[in-house]
């Protein structure tokens, strides 16, 4: 007799298992969990628009005039004025000819990569890639490469040997798990060298929290909208809704709608949630106040975490993880601040290498300069008792 038991008891004995908590009340620093109040420091939400009242009368008046499914996919009845409008604010926001909106992110990156490769053409991608960027990689049948985090100069000589067919390179602008940012011009350079490969990038984590109006890491780095053809973003971080899109050329995104299985066979996102998303992304373009506070809090943070002596990571965007090693002491941090009432999720393996557990930190335009002192007055009762 086949049985699951066996698997779910290892992952129990080696730390790794994983459960949910269940949350009540809206996004927010200030969260209802399993019943209990707890201030929250690991949402996405980094622009504080996830509840916003502006986004949420958005997406009632959405409702009003859409309902709320959207009936089919969008290649039969199910592309909405509201989707169509979005895609075009989101092509005028990301300076690119066109976008096309996914349900989700993960859908996204799987489109795409399968949709532009195939069997003998290559892909790279970054060790520290999002895992729907690796999926679509090994969907799409490619030769399979993942380079060492942010080397430039290893592809470089990689490409060098000219490999036939199509040659993809996909990285995360701002990785999910450290914060850092891709080294985009290098990156941006190999691609434009002797091999006219396409460079891909996922700025799930960069896009309304860094470069002008929030465009994201490609405009924070001085890249012209040329040196990145493939650009995906996600609408369920930082633009607080949900669903992602895919910005880029012409012929790009009608390759992608005549062949990306995630996008052709799938019902598309709920049109009221299209029509918050237009006003969100609004919001996320002219609230500049919403960055500025976020660079004031990070720098606070940054500063705390140092004075304790913490093993921060080289990061400026909101994610600000502290390194534990082992799984055992992620979960250990993270069980004591929970105990002073916070909410901070230990990252464990596979999302990270292994001995690379750690608290992932998360700053948000929403939280205040007195959250953040709690949170470093927590972490220094920490620090004091067992460092790190
Ligand atoms: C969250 C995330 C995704 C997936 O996006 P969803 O809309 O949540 O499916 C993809 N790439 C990166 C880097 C992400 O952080």
């Amino acid at each position: 007799m086949q049985t699951l038991q066996p698997e779910l008891e290892r992952r129990r004995r080696n730390r790794l298992y994983r459960r949910r908590r269940v949350s009540d009340g809206p996004q927010g620093p200030e969260l209802r969990v399993d019943g209990r109040k707890l201030l929250s420091f690991c949402s996405n939400d980094y622009l504080g628009l996830a509840a916003d009242p502006l986004v949420v009368a958005a997406l009632t008046e959405g409702a009003g005039i859409y309902g709320v499914g959207s009936g089919a996919a969008h290649l039969v009845n199910g592309h909405s004025q509201a989707h169509h409008g979005l895609e075009e604010e989101l092509a005028d926001f990301t300076r690119r000819p066109r976008a096309l909106l996914f349900s989700t992110g993960y859908m996204a990156n799987l489109g795409v990569v399968s949709a532009l490769l195939g069997r003998g053409d290559t892909f790279y991608g970054d060790r520290l890639n999002h895992a729907s960027l690796i999926d679509g990689g090994l969907l799409s049948r490619a030769r399979f490469q993942r380079y060492p985090h942010g080397d430039a100069a290893f592809l470089e000589k990689r490409l060098e040997d000219g490999t036939p067919g199509r040659t993809l390179i996909a990285t995360d602008g701002v990785f999910s798990m450290d914060g850092d940012i891709a080294p985009l011009p290098a990156l941006a350079a190999v691609c434009r060298g002797k091999q006219d490969a396409w460079l891909m990038v996922d700025d799930a984590h960069g896009l309304g929290v860094l470069g002008s109006e929030g465009r994201g890491s490609v405009d924070h780095l001085g890249l012209e909208v040329g040196d990145i053809p493939v650009l995906m973003g996600t609408l369920g971080k930082a633009l607080g809704t949900f669903g992602a899109f895919v910005a880029g050329s012409e012929e790009l995104i009608e390759t992608l709608i005549q062949e990306a299985r995630s996008y052709v066979f799938t019902t598309a996102l709920p049109p009221a949630v299209a029509h918050a998303t237009r006003t969100s992304l609004a919001l996320a373009r002219g609230d500049e106040w919403r960055r500025e506070k976020l660079k004031t809090l990070i720098a606070r943070f940054r500063r705390g975490a140092t004075e304790l002596g913490l093993p921060l990571m080289a990061s400026e965007t909101p994610i600000q993880p502290i390194l534990t090693g082992t799984e055992e002491k992620a979960l250990a941090w993270s069980e004591a601040l929970e105990a002073e009432g916070l909410m901070v999720t230990a990252i464990r393996p596979p999302t990270v290498p292994a001995n690379g557990s750690r608290l992932r930190i998360t700053l948000s335009a929403a939280h205040t300069e007195e959250q953040v002192s709690y949170l470093l007055g927590a972490l220094e009762k920490l620090q004091g008792a067992n460092p790190l």
